[in-house]
């Protein structure tokens, strides 16, 4: 069996701050030295979530570089004979590698809590912009929108890490077969209580191989198709720039509307109007 991980930063033990995230030379925060240890960190959770894999059973490892610029990973410090990917603009971004046949598993690393949730640190959905994304009602993330996009393609979430909230977010959401791994407690937005990276690492990797020993048994997510989708922003200038891509329409000042039919248009069409959303605020 073949088994995907998806990296995530935000999510990492030790992190609290835009600027640990932060690469270099966007944003030109201090010296990137908190990022460059923040990325090996981010590195040595995804390589204990791949040796948990390897142990449970998976044949080959995908790790997807899934924060950013998609260029944080060190190799180097990943197990042996694992792939990785590094690079932005992937075909499916976050879950890239689900589409291949053989795949069994996907597993999150450093995820995070959703847009507006309160006590996530660094706690967001996709872009600064984005406030809210709704599908049939349902309040989601990043982890619901690559689960999603994961079961289009029959492969089940079993495992996550990452803070504490978006540990019972995907819970709530992906159910109890998601093997959960809290490597630190929210504090408020910009601040955690952290496990010691070593004994989060541990748990990674231990939680990591059960859940991957059990993932014949998991379901993969999805939802009622067409699935009514609902995209919130944070300012009316970008839900006017979205209202005027065909087949969206405007429900209130910051939320526009459409209807997917299955988990890729879903996906493709929240990816493309978060993009068409980043207007400047300036006029
Ligand atoms: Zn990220």
């Amino acid at each position: 069996m073949k088994v995907v991980i998806s990296v995530d930063m935000e999510g990492v033990c030790g992190v609290a701050s835009w600027v640990q995230v932060s690469p270099p030379e966007f944003g030109g925060l201090v010296n990137g030295t908190e990022y460059q240890a923040a990325r090996e960190r981010m590195t040595l959770e995804a390589a204990a979530a791949a040796e948990g894999a390897l142990a449970g059973g998976a044949t080959e490892v995908l790790v997807n570089d899934s924060h950013d610029t998609m260029r944080n990973l060190i190799p180097e410090l990943l197990p042996d004979g694992v792939t990785f990917t590094s690079g932005n603009d992937k075909p499916l971004s976050m879950v890239e590698g689900v589409q291949h046949p053989g795949v069994g598993a996907l597993l999150f690393v450093g995820y995070h809590a959703r847009a507006g949730s309160m006590r996530g640190p660094l706690a967001h959905t996709w872009n600064g912009a984005v406030r809210n994304m709704r599908i049939n009602g349902v309040d989601t993330g990043e982890y619901g929108l690559n689960a999603l996009l994961a079961g289009h393609y029959g492969v089940p979430v079993v495992f996550a890490s990452g803070d504490d909230v978006a540990m019972a977010e995907i819970r709530q959401e992906l159910g109890e077969q998601v093997v959960c791994v809290s490597v630190k407690e929210g504090l408020s937005s910009f601040a955690a209580v952290h496990l010691h990276p070593r004994e989060a690492q541990r748990q990674i990797r231990q939680r990591a191989e059960k859940a991957v020993m059990a993932a014949k048994k998991a379901v993969p997510y999805t939802t009622r198709w067409p699935a009514a989708c609902q995209l919130t922003f944070d300012h009316e200038a970008r839900a006017d720039a979205c209202e005027r891509v065909p087949g969206i329409t405007r429900i209130d000042n910051i939320t526009v509307g459409w209807e997917s039919p299955n988990a890729y248009h879903l996906f493709q069409t929240f990816r493309m109007l978060a993009k068409v959303g980043e207007v400047r605020l300036n006029g």
